[in-house]
């Protein structure tokens, strides 16, 4: 079986221009199809191949009997021309994983078989029929699985060298209820956990491949069953120290994370180092109209973020405009809270209506869905909606436009840096203060210049500056002039932080370069479509 992941467009997410500077190729690999292999018995031979690292060959499709896709709604154009050219070599097509399972029917003539929602459940079945000679094309099911019992990705199928993070999970489903969230479609509100030995066996395993590096928990909300949660985290602090500290760790979770310090310092000391908070809006008519309850307390959203940030963890954030309770003060509103927030991370875009959402019900019901004009794969994660806003068109696009050209400025971007650092806790002594940053070192240095590759040898610490330098030239001069100021205020106020805060200036320019190679044209060209007196009616 060819496992085939079909390419991205470049997204804030994607980090296509950072990813060179690392000698790197791709953020993650494929979670999904290496798990799906774990579930194939052992005479089922596999080649994976992601088309974000290397070509889809002639050779490969000669070697496999069949072929498996899986993929996300920004891969839709990209999943189908691949699967057009497996087909065209006579090569039987199945389809699996997110997109597929939010729209069977769009995915219907480029497959021969459709894999559907959770892989543990129909997985198996297909394989059933398989063995037996014959397959369907349709296998769903609504059960959601045990996730516990799901076995450990191959992580041996991949290259590792390819990628700059490795995903893992530990459960599936969150208890929140948010309109726009396709999550709790497909998963569910009532979160299943993987067990802290499984968890652990996982990571085994990713240490085994001679990875070190950052380890992505792509749960959808990591608390969103903060008991099984409270058992992990300890165990998991064992498991690092017995490793010596091999990963540091990343995860997504709700914004209520503020509430509970204890939770909070118990996942820095098992080394998480940030986490992705969904705030939307800082507006809470925004947030109540989403139903996004959670985000809405009497502790301010700014207050919630900096007590993370307090207890050691960066934060990256996901930002939304086009609610229907958006004014145009929104945009303003957005930049002065992702500036005083002190997130340099922070990913914004117009709100979309993803099929099976009660979102999507809602504003199809309302007429307000807008028809699909082609170009929406290009533009899903950065500048599209399908929702005939409120707020008028050509003034969510200028206001998109105006927030990220002020939020990527390269100054603006360091300024919030520079809040966020300034806001991590410190060593209380100076032996402390070092021990760490030796250890970020060792661990963020090695994507710069060194393979994952337990079998090279360690390059000296002179080529590691050497490739440092060599990285730094190749930033553009505006860019380069602001990462030395920041780098030079990290230094003089808190230099343990110097290793992160050299992974934040490569991050920069990647948003630096997005913004204005892709995102400011984007949405130039789809101004330019619109009547200047329009209100409504085109998409970006
Ligand atoms: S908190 Fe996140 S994962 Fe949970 S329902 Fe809301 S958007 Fe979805």
């Amino acid at each position: 079986m060819l496992l085939v992941y079909p390419e991205f467009f470049p997204t804030y997410w994607g980090m296509q221009y950072y990813l060179p500077l690392v000698k790197q190729k791709a953020l993650m690999p494929p979670l999904g199809l290496i798990t799906i292999a774990a579930m194939t018995p052992g005479d089922y031979e596999f080649r994976l191949i992601d088309l974000n690292c290397e070509p889809l060959k002639d050779s490969d499709l000669e070697w496999a009997d069949m072929v498996l896709f899986s993929a996300m709604l920004p891969q839709r154009k990209t999943l189908f021309e691949a699967a057009k050219r497996c087909r065209a070599a006579g090569k039987p097509v199945i389809m699996g994983g997110p997109f597929p399972t939010a729209c069977p029917d769009e995915c219907k003539p480029y497959c021969d078989v459709l894999v559907l929602n959770e892989g543990e459940v129909t997985w198996p079945l297909f394989l059933k029929d398989l063995e037996a000679g014959h397959f369907e094309s349709l296998y769903t099911s609504p059960e959601k699985p045990d996730v516990s019992k799901t076995p450990c990705p191959r992580f041996d199928l991949l290259n590792m060298s390819y990628y700059a993070i490795i995903p893992i999970q530990f459960s599936r489903g969150c208890p929140f209820q948010c309109e726009f969230c396709d999550i709790i479609v497909m998963y569910g509100r009532k979160p299943r956990t993987k067990t802290p030995d499984q968890l652990l066996r996982e990571l085994d395993a990713v240490l085994a491949t001679g990875y070190r590096g950052v380890v992505f928990i792509v749960d959808d909300n990591f608390i969103g069953n903060k008991k099984e949660v409270q058992k992990l985290i300890p165990e998991l602090k064992r498991w690092t120290e017995v490793h010596n500290h091999p990963f540091y760790f990343g995860t997504e979770a709700s914004v209520n994370l503020a509430d509970d310090v204890d939770l909070m310092d118990q996942m820095a000391a098992a080394d998480f180092m940030w986490v992705f908070l969904g705030i939307e809006t800082p507006s809470a008519e925004g947030l109540k109209e989403t139903h996004k309850f959670q985000n809405v307390t009497s502790f301010s959203l700014a207050d919630r973020v900096k007590a993370i940030q307090n207890s050691g963890l960066l934060v990256y954030g996901g930002f939304i405009i086009g609610f229907d309770s958006d004014v145009e003060d929104i945009f303003d509103r957005q930049i002065a809270f992702i500036t005083q927030a002190g997130i340099p991370n922070a990913m914004i875009g117009p709100l979309v209506a993803l099929p099976g959402t009660p979102l999507h019900k809602r504003i199809k019901e309302e007429g307000r869905l807008l028809e699909a004009d082609g170009d929406e794969d290009r533009t899903v994660a950065s500048g599209y909606t399908n929702i005939q806003t409120k707020i008028p068109m050509r003034k969510l696009l200028e206001g998109h436009r105006r927030i990220i050209q002020t939020i990527y400025n390269p100054r603006a971007y360091f300024e919030r840096a520079l809040i966020a650092f300034g806001r991590l806790p410190r060593a209380a002594t100076l032996r402390g203060r070092l021990k760490h940053f030796l250890w970020m070192s060792s661990v963020m240095f090695r994507g710069t210049s060194v393979r994952r590759d337990p079998a090279q040898s360690k390059p000296s610490l002179w080529a590691k500056l050497n490739s440092f330098r060599e990285l730094m030239q190749q930033l553009p001069g505006e860019y380069r002039k602001e990462s030395k100021r920041f780098a030079w205020q990290i230094l003089r106020k808190c230099p343990e932080h110097f290793p992160r805060a050299l992974g934040y200036m490569l991050m920069g320019y990647h948003y630096y370069r997005f913004t204005i190679e892709n995102m400011l044209p984007e949405l130039d060209g789809a101004l330019a479509k619109l009547p200047t007196d329009t209100t409504q009616k085109t998409a970006a």
